[in-house]
């Protein structure tokens, strides 16, 4: 009976929901560690799991305001359902970049905005960012780094590597903050990142990433989008802005994208 009540409850749930629901399952565990330690008469059992239970509760609830959506509404919103209609999109041409335009036209910017994703953490681009965020500055580029709540695969993700790689704090800006500074942006490199810059989330009501809120991307001047193809990210929504006249791709992996970039940087 449990089983098949799980089942039923999480099978239709998909795209970028999935992420809310594991974590709500994470709660669950606790919950139940903790009336079994009632059971067992076991404080440590109770503690802990009340522990686990709570921290997955606020975990969920941040995840859902995140996507701005509520969790009663991921449970039972019919979330997930990639129709045709929600597929549907206005396809164009793609255009890409080489590598040494992108080094130039970062290199010649005022304003820069970095948006890493779940791609640079796959690809483990962290150190190749910062010194690639060092040798502009150099160049008097003012370089940002814009952080969406569900930026890779676990909260504070793309803070952590980071971190990691010694990148200033202060250079970190959350979505609320950095969103106002897209128009004013000469170009925004978005390195592994998708589902969080995908404009379906704002344009399409059929898109399960509707309501959503993202990074406001397409307002800067230009777009410099690095990924190896153009398979849709964690959501599987195909991304509209791929055909946007401001977007360039740079095709491939994003450390090795970025070691080039940096060693032309070098000699511009
Ligand atoms: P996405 O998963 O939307 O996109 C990541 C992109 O990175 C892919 O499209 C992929 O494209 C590209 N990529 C993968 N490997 C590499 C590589 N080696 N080099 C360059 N690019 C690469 O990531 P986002 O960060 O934009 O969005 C996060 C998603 O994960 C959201 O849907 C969110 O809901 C979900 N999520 C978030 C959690 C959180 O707590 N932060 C938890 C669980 C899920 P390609 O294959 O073409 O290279």
């Amino acid at each position: 009976m449990g089983g098949v009540l799980g089942f039923s409850g999480v099978f239709p749930i998909g795209g970028a929901d999935m992420p809310v629901i594991i974590a709500l399952l994470n709660a669950f565990t606790g919950l139940a560690a903790s009336i079994s330690g009632f059971a067992l008469n076991n404080n440590a059992m109770i503690v802990s799991g009340t522990l686990v239970g709570a921290s997955g509760t606020i975990l969920t609830f941040l995840m859902a305001k995140a996507m701005n959506r509520s969790v009663f509404n991921v449970l039972l919103g019919g979330f997930g359902v990639s129709s045709q209609k929600a597929q549907e999109m206005k396809k164009g041409n793609i255009q890409e970049i080489s590598v040494q335009d992108a080094s130039i036209l970062l290199s010649y910017s005022n304003n820069v905005i970095i948006v890493p994703g779940y791609g640079m953490a796959v690809s483990g681009a962290q150190n190749e960012v910062h010194e690639l965020e060092e040798l502009l500055e150099k160049k008097g580029v003012n370089v940002k780094y814009a952080i969406h709540p569900v930026a890779g695969r676990m909260p504070g993700h793309m803070n952590v590597l980071l971190a990691e790689a010694k990148v200033d704090y202060s250079k970190l800006y959350e979505m609320e903050q950095i969103n106002p500074e897209f128009k004013n942006t000469d170009v925004v490199l978005i390195i592994g990142a998708n589902d969080i810059v995908n404009p379906a989330a704002k344009n399409n009501p059929n898109s399960p990433l509707y309501g959503m809120p993202i990074l406001e991307v397409d307002q800067a001047q230009n777009i410099i989008f690095m990924k190896r193809s153009l398979r849709p990210g964690f959501a599987g929504i195909e991304n509209e802005l791929f055909f946007n006249p401001k977007t360039r791709m740079l095709f491939g992996d994003a450390k090795e994208t970025l070691k080039k970039i940096i060693s032309e940087l070098k000699n511009i």
